[in-house]
Formats: C-alpha cells, sequence, structure tokens
C-alpha cells in the first residue's frame, strides 16, 4: 500500500515537472516567485491585506533583523502565518564578496550569516532560503551557503527577450531574480507583461524582486502596489501558482 502511494506521488511529481527546450523547469500552468527585500514591513503587511483575496504567497527576505522592532516582528509572524516566507537576507546588509575580500569567508558567515540565521531562528521557521545583498556572490560563497540553506537568491538584470532570461527557475538551487522596482533600467510595465504571459504560456516559474510597495513612485526601490495588484490578478486569473523560494527546493 505504501509502495503504490510512492509510486503514485513520483509519477505525479514527474507528469508536472521537466525541463523545456530553455533548461528552464516546467510547470503545470508556470509559478511565480514573488520576493520582497531589506525591512519594509509596513508596506508588506499593507499590501498583505489588500492582496488575500488572490490567495498570493510571497517571499520577505529580510536584513537587519537585531534592529527591527517588537511591532515589525510581530508582523512579520503574522505573514509567515499567513503562508509567506520569511527568509535571511544578511545580518546588516553586507554585500558579500566586497565583505570577503576585506575581512575574509569565515568573519563574512559569522557576522553577516550565522549571527542572522541565530536570531531569525527564534522568531520565525527554520531559515532555509537566503537572498544576497546586490546580488553579491561567487561559487566559494555559494558553497558555503549551500551548507547553511537549500536556496540562494541572486540577481540578474536587463531586457532580455523572455527565452534568454535568467530569472526563470532551471532546476539549480542558486536562482536569480528580476528586480521590479521602477529604477531599474529594465523595467517597464510592457516587458512584465511579456514576462507573465511567457510564464503562462511555457509553463515556467517566473522569479521577481522588489522592496517598497508604495502607491506612487517617487523615489528608487519603489513598486506600485497597482503593479503588484496587476501581477497577482494576472497570475490568480492564469492559474500561475505563487510560490515561495522555498518551495523551490523541492521541485
Ligand atoms: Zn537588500
Amino acid at each position: 500500500m505504501k509502495k503504490t502511494l510512492l509510486f503514485l506521488i513520483i509519477a505525479y511529481s514527474i507528469s508536472f515537472v521537466a525541463c523545456n527546450k530553455n533548461n528552464n523547469m516546467e510547470y503545470e500552468n508556470g509559478g511565480v516567485v514573488l520576493n520582497f527585500d531589506d525591512h519594509y514591513v509596513q508596506e508588506w503587511i499593507r499590501a498583505d491585506s489588500l492582496l488575500k483575496k488572490y490567495n498570493w504567497k510571497a517571499t520577505f527576505n529580510v536584513t537587519m533583523i537585531n534592529k527591527l522592532d517588537a511591532q515589525q516582528i510581530e508582523w512579520l509572524q503574522y505573514l509567515e502565518l499567513q503562508g509567506h516566507e520569511i527568509a535571511g537576507h544578511g545580518l546588516n546588509h553586507k554585500e558579500a564578496v566586497e565583505y570577503i575580500s576585506k575581512y575574509g569567508m569565515d568573519k563574512y558567515l559569522n557576522d553577516e550569516v550565522d549571527s542572522m540565521t541565530y536570531l531569525m531562528n527564534q522568531k520565525f521557521n527554520k531559515i532555509t532560503s537566503f537572498t544576497y545583498p546586490g546580488g553579491s556572490r561567487n561559487k566559494e560563497i555559494d558553497s558555503n551557503m549551500f551548507e547553511r540553506f537549500s536556496i540562494l537568491r541572486a540577481t540578474t538584470y536587463g531586457a532580455e527577450e523572455p527565452k534568454k532570461q535568467r530569472c526563470f527557475f532551471n532546476g539549480s538551487h542558486l536562482v536569480f531574480g528580476l528586480g521590479i522596482d521602477e529604477n531599474y533600467e529594465h523595467y517597464s510595465k510592457e516587458y512584465l507583461e511579456e514576462l507573465l504571459k511567457y510564464t503562462r504560456d511555457n509553463d515556467c516559474i517566473l522569479i521577481l524582486y522588489a522592496h517598497h510597495i508604495t502607491e506612487s513612485v517617487d523615489g528608487i526601490y519603489q513598486m506600485k502596489l497597482s503593479t503588484l495588484d496587476y501581477i497577482c490578478d494576472y497570475a490568480k486569473s492564469n492559474n500561475i501558482k505563487f510560490m515561495t523560494l522555498s518551495d523551490l527546493a523541492d521541485l
């Protein structure tokens, strides 16, 4: 009986996950991983209250956990209870390559990573994903980080045609997100629409990140709440699945 169940689970998984011709993972109807970096907790909680209607799911990558107040921690715990993921983004938001070149790998891992995880694991579920501040990384750093996390997220830039974009999940546990704050040169609503359409039509998993979520954009690292509403509406209407970073580790 157990064997039959196992067989069914394996068969089911194989039927929904495969590689397409661009080596991206195919996932029936596609998926979207929405990331929000840093510590704009009040904006995130407000967005959550407005986007619940889509059953949306996001990953909140938190930095400076030691500087957040009790209310911010409580809001993050609430987001986690709603099914969102809380992930790590460095204790002090130091860029890895630069920090390591000055102080060495051990000090980076101690100061920025293990100290962060220690504090975060007391407040949230075990932290299993990490996003690099500034996307700063290399292979040596990755190999040390994979001893600690199942998914690492870096960044990619540029408005490549979708089939050449690196912001789709290809099975590697090192993933690349595309920034959708409006200050990124590659950002436009039209390009975002193109990526979403490609995600739907090719059963891909799209990985995006942003920072502030605001009514109107008046500075850097901001995206409009209405754009986020559009993404969630598009995903829900097209049966694109909302996924977290740690969901990718299980595919
Ligand atoms: Zn950041």
